[in-house]
């Protein structure tokens, strides 16, 4: 790794676009979602420092696709500079992302908590009963069940076999995914209150469209989330809607008093975002975006990083990938800063070559 090859510019950008199977398809509002798209970029400065960085976005969150990053990195070409870099469109926020996360930095990371609860993902339906007896074996004390999947009134049949399957002092998330009407949010957040139910997530978005909802779609979820939740007592929880750096700001100009769900990997500029939330003393619950472990671990920093109050994170989804090289620490009910900070992202990086 001569620096002297190297022409006289600050960087040279290298990026390798990967596809990655995942064990078995997610189910998501818009179908099954089988295998991982996303671009590894890669950084070295002209003293030979090197960095890494993922872009894992989600077109259906709003960000943008695999193929507008991959153009973005071929139209920058190998020598770029700060100046080229930090003119990229707010668009592609995930790029923006994975290229502040590859700036070579020598400064040591300190993080707040050397370890964090890990929140146990519960499947959809009525398969959930069979799985809490091990999860909260295995220690976990925080569960997240996926709704909004079947008939609501059948899973809202079930929501008190689920809570009574709890261990004492458990906490219940409810993860619909947007995919309730106002009548339906209602239901479950009336039959929520008394319960142990730490939040209900996305309760409502805009409709299954094909890309971003409009601006008047997104105002009128915006008044039925926040109507929502001035009207029960459980907190709502907000995730499909700050899915990038305007997202935030929007809630955070509107005085959003709930939980944020954050997937650090969607947002274009993780620091000033992060430090608007911390400013507002916002409740955060860190977020996987199903990222491989090089984005996991830039995005794990954010969390560990995290002086609010913690909760437990979003990441219990490892194993995920069919290949394990990509997979994060195995997701037990605590990360450890430590096995994080083991992740080799020049590993990962060198796995898709
Ligand atoms: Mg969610």
């Amino acid at each position: 790794m001569g620096a002297t090859n190297l022409p006289p510019m600050q960087y040279r950008l290298q990026f390798r676009r990967y596809r990655l199977p995942f064990r078995s398809a997610m189910r998501t509002a818009h179908g099954p979602w089988t295998e991982r798209e996303g671009l590894l970029v890669r950084l070295e400065d002209a003293a030979g420092g090197v960095g890494y960085g993922e872009a894992a976005p989600i077109p259906w969150f709003g960000s943008e696709t695999v193929d507008s990053a991959g153009s973005a990195c071929r139209e920058l070409g190998e020598a770029v500079d700060d100046e080229r870099l930090g003119a990229l469109p707010r668009e592609l926020g995930c790029l923006r992302n994975a290229l502040a996360a590859a700036r070579p930095r020598e400064k040591a990371f300190a993080p707040v908590h050397p370890h964090l609860a890990v929140a146990a993902l519960l499947p959809a339906g009525r398969a959930v009963l069979g799985l809490i007896a091990a999860k909260a074996e295995a220690g976990f004390r925080v569960f997240k069940w996926k709704v909004g999947v079947g008939d609501p009134a059948d899973e809202l049949a079930l929501l008190d076999d689920v809570c009574a399957a709890l261990p004492s002092g458990a906490k219940l998330r409810l993860d619909a995914n947007g995919a309730w009407d106002r009548r339906q949010a209602e239901r479950w957040l009336a039959r929520c209150a008394d319960r142990p139910v730490e939040f209900v997530e996305q309760p409502a978005f805009a409709g299954p469209t094909a890309g971003r909802p409009s601006a008047t779609e997104m105002r009128k979820v915006d008044d039925l989330l926040r109507g929502l939740a001035g009207d029960f007592p459980t907190p709502i929880a907000l995730d499909e809607s700050v899915a990038s750096d305007a997202d935030v700001e929007r809630w955070l100009a509107m005085d959003w008093q709930g939980v944020w769900v954050i997937k650090p990997s969607l947002l274009g500029d993780v620091a000033t975002t992060l430090a608007g939330l911390a400013k507002a003393r916002a409740t955060v619950v860190f977020s996987s975006a199903l990222e491989t472990r090089l984005g996991a671990q830039a995005a794990l920093r954010v969390a560990f990083g995290w002086q609010g109050e913690p909760r437990a994170l979003g990441f219990g989804v490892w194993p995920l990938f069919a290949d394990g090289r990509f997979d994060g620490p195995y997701a037990g009910p605590f990360l450890h800063w430590e096995d994080v900070n083991r992740i080799n992202p020049e590993a990962v990086w060198n796995a898709l070559s």
